[in-house]
């Protein structure tokens, strides 16, 4: 291969928070990527339509980033309103960066599990690797045994051991990495911001800041 590994790493972001930013450090670390690109949704076909406005989201990402070396903007999900699928989103990159560039979707386990919903999700592993950041206390092999039988064949066939073999090929491995729990989640900080309590600590100052002046999230 040409060129070290690309994240990418789509959310909602709603807002971007502390467990966000240590996912993405610790797969740029430990799959040694060249940068990891993170992409606000716009309308998430997944699920409810987030809080926040796009624009809203944008810019508490590109704040909480600002300075971050390796870590990237990508601005091309957040203004679309019709729903955006991640197999779409990687044709595109695919596209722009070359057949020789490995990509690499980064997600935690808890989306991992749900892969086999997502818009034609076989098709990902021929645009992109899938890395699956673990949590302690919840391996993704356990889960699996419970998982879709079509995830899991995937994941049998797919499994890596090693996050250097993502710099030998451009896509079609799985890898699963340990990552540190921060059991942080947009959901709470949502909450505890409609109940007027403190975020400190959960999410970039800067982040909170700009929560309080645009005066976000006070209903969830
Ligand atoms: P919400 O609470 O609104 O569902 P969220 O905090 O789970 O949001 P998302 O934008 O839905 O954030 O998540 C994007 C990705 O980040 C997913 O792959 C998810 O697994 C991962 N993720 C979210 N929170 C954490 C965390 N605390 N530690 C590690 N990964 C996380």
């Amino acid at each position: 291969m040409s060129s070290a590994p690309v994240g990418i790493f789509g959310g909602t972001f709603d807002p971007i928070h502390h467990g966000h930013l240590r996912l993405a450090q610790e797969a740029l670390e430990q799959c040694r990527l060249r940068e990891v690109r993170f992409i606000p949704s716009g309308t998430p076909p997944h699920r409810v339509a987030p809080l926040a406005a796009p624009a809203h989201r944008l810019e508490m990402v590109r704040q909480a980033i600002q300075g971050q070396t390796g870590f990237v903007l990508d601005e091309r999900e957040a203004g679309r309103t019709d729903p955006c699928y991640s197999v779409d989103t990687l044709s595109a990159l695919r596209a722009e960066l070359g057949q020789d560039t490995p990509l690499c979707l980064l997600i935690g386990s808890d989306a991992f599990l749900q892969l086999h919903t997502w818009h034609q999700w076989q098709r990902l592993f021929e645009l992109a690797h899938i890395v699956v950041m673990q949590r302690p206390g919840k391996p993704v092999g356990n889960a699996m045994a419970q998982a879709d039988t079509g995830l899991l064949a995937q994941y049998q066939a797919r499994l890596a051991p090693a996050p250097t073999l993502l710099h030998e090929a451009a896509s079609g491995a799985i890898v699963v990495l340990d990552m540190l729990l921060l059991d942080i989640s947009a959901t709470d900080i949502r909450s505890r911001c409609a109940q007027k309590k403190s975020l400190r600590y959960l999410l970039p100052d800067s982040v909170n800041q700009y929560i309080q002046v645009n005066q976000l999230y006070t209903t969830c």
